[in-house]
């Protein structure tokens, strides 16, 4: 008999060096934060090959789907993941993977695009209130609040479509909007919503890479779109953008997850290990049936059981 060659023999990797992962990617704190100190490249010393990966992320995702039935039956918690990237980083492919597994009924996937005029009548944070996952579910969020302090920041020309009254619109207005945004989040963890901050870290290169791939390959062409381009002449904005951003709200009950993203198979093994350990910490189990509910489910056995 032949031996199997070792990228078909399942990747080992304990819960250990699961944790030792998330651990690496989480950011709690913004003091020392640097996005230079991230790798795009990084893959936490592990090699696997494609089908070896696709394994991992099929028992991150049964995992998943597990927890998510029981936050769904407790109905006491909420979770929210929010997605933040450049384009191509694939934000897309990771919520449509990792996700995969769950009952599409427990999911709120809601796309933030540039805010219409119902949007622009109100404050910032409107649409997203709106938008927040009820209890029980999870709520994903591609792309979020947090284009106010990234896309509007790198392109002051939108804040002027929002019509705030000008004595408002000082220097001071990026810093004011993310200790908004770090409030609203604090207040909503401690009304029972977990939060999750994903931030899938492309490379440059990379980008253009996956660009050319666009440019290149037919089945690929609908997802090129110039105004990508135009934004890749700002990435050393970006970059700054987010800098500031994760460093002024990344805090332990609303972590940011800078989750290098130049190998997908990468990234979407961190963010749904990332998930499975916030859901695994609130310890969720099926509500326990009371002596009257069981009292009420025999009652119900002799009434079925005695039809004729
Ligand atoms: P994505 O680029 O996320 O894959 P898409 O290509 O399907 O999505 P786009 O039409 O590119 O859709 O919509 C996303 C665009 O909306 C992005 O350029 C983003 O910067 C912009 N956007 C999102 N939120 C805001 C906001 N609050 N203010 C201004 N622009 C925003
Ligand atoms: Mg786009």
């Amino acid at each position: 008999m032949n031996q199997k060659p070792d990228k078909d023999a399942p990747y080992k990797v304990s819960r250990k060096e699961i944790r030792a992962l998330i651990d690496r990617y989480r950011v709690t704190d913004g003091k020392k934060f640097r996005l230079k100190d991230h790798d795009p490249g990084d893959t936490g010393g592990h090699q696997m090959s494609k089908g070896q990966a696709q394994d991992l992320l099929e028992t991150g995702t049964a995992t998943l789907a597990a927890h998510q039935e029981k936050l769904y039956a407790q109905d006491r918690w909420s979770m929210l993941c929010v997605f933040q990237a450049m384009d191509a980083a694939g934000k897309d492919g990771t919520i449509k993977h990792v996700m995969s597994g769950v009952n599409p009924q427990g999911v709120q996937v809601t796309s933030f695009k540039a805010p219409g005029p119902e949007d622009l009548d109100h404050d910032f944070l409107w649409r997203i209130w709106r938008a927040l996952p009820e209890r029980g579910r999870i709520g994903i969020f591609n792309r979020s609040h947090y284009e106010e302090v990234l896309v509007v920041r790198v392109h002051p020309k939108i804040l002027d479509k929002q019509r705030l009254p000008t004595e408002l619109v000082g220097k001071r207005i990026w810093k004011e909007r993310l200790e908004s945004i770090a409030a609203m989040e604090e207040y909503l963890a401690r009304q029972g919503t977990v939060i999750l901050k994903f931030f899938l870290h492309l490379s440059k290169d990379e980008q253009k890479k996956r660009f050319l791939a666009r440019l290149d390959e037919p089945e690929k062409n609908w997802k090129f779109s110039a105004s990508d381009l135009a934004e890749r002449a700002y990435w050393d904005d970006y970059m700054t953008a987010y800098e500031e951003t994760i460093a002024a709200t990344a805090t332990p009950e609303a972590p940011w997850f800078v989750v290098p993203a130049d190998n997908k198979w990468f990234t979407r093994l961190v963010v749904v290990a990332a998930m499975n350990e916030a859901l695994n910490r609130l310890d969720l189990a099926f509500p326990e049936v009371t002596n009257e509910q069981r009292a009420a489910l025999a009652a119900a056995r002799t009434k079925l059981e005695s039809e004729h």
